[in-house]
């Protein structure tokens, strides 16, 4: 591709990310007397994966990346919008996740145009981060932000046990909770949430009135109720593969 024109009537070589950030630029305005940067915001629709996003936004200016690792646990809670991009969900995920869960968070920091320009749609959601994280985990439980008038949870993705566990739980708060139904199955098993240690997870879409009310600490306390007790159930199975590992290392030893 040929580069800009320079004052001076040089062709200026062009990197690839300059590239990548014209091909995900929309034009809002038209043309006119407003400066560039006030007339292009990146198109996360047209971005096939994070590398499209990286290249067009920068770590530490638009976006964020938070990790919380807990050693033992198998279970991650992710917010792959999280930040401005869809309001809210950080923070649900990082109160859900507490001391006890991986956490994992994909924030937007950007001051404007959050949502249109870092919105990777999740089954396109493939940072690598996010991927190492819960490649380690057993259960997933992601995090999002939807519109609607209704104060509900819509739950999706495929561990179908774990989702209607959740659910019950939310019930049993008076917390109006669809399994089915909805816009938002997240069944596809390229979404983030399916592609842990088990390929399937749990997807909450917590609609704009309920992130915005108190009532939101109900749903985190739901999901807690349901994952601690699952978490401690693994304990034994990890402190066996220690063992098996440790056994495995002194029969090596011993044959040395
Ligand atoms: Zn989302």
């Amino acid at each position: 591709m040929a580069g800009p024109v320079h004052p001076g009537g040089l062709r200026m070589p062009r990197t690839t990310a300059e590239c990548l950030r014209q091909k995900f630029s929309v034009i809002l305005n038209g043309i006119g007397s407003q400066p560039e940067a006030a007339l292009k915001i990146p198109d996360a629709k047209l971005y096939t994966g994070y590398a499209d996003l990286s290249a067009a936004q920068r770590r530490g200016v638009d976006f964020e990346i938070q990790i919380r690792r807990r050693q033992h646990s198998p279970i991650a809670i992710i917010a792959p919008h999280g930040g401005h991009i869809e309001d809210g969900t950080s923070e649900v995920a990082q109160s859900i996740a507490g001391d006890d869960f991986n956490l994992y968070l994909f924030e937007g920091i950007r001051s404007w145009h959050n949502y249109t320009a870092l919105h990777l749609t999740s089954h396109r959601f493939d940072e690598p981060e996010c991927l190492s994280l819960i490649a380690e985990c057993q259960h997933v439980v992601a995090i999002h932000g939807c519109e609607g008038d209704e104060p509900s949870v819509l739950l999706g993705g495929l561990d179908l046990e774990l989702k209607d566990r959740i659910a019950a739980a939310l019930h049993e708060r008076q917390v109006v909770a669809h399994v089915s139904g909805h816009r938002f199955p997240a069944i596809h098993p390229q979404n983030i949430v399916n592609r842990g240690a088990r390929d399937r997870g749990v997807q909450l879409e917590i609609a704009h009135p309920l992130r915005r009310s108190t009532e939101v600490s109900q749903v985190v306390a739901a999901v807690r109720s349901i994952l601690l007790p699952l978490q401690a159930a693994h304990v034994p199975y990890a402190r066996r593969q220690t063992l098996k590992h440790r056994a495995h290392a002194r029969r090596q030893r011993s044959l040395k």
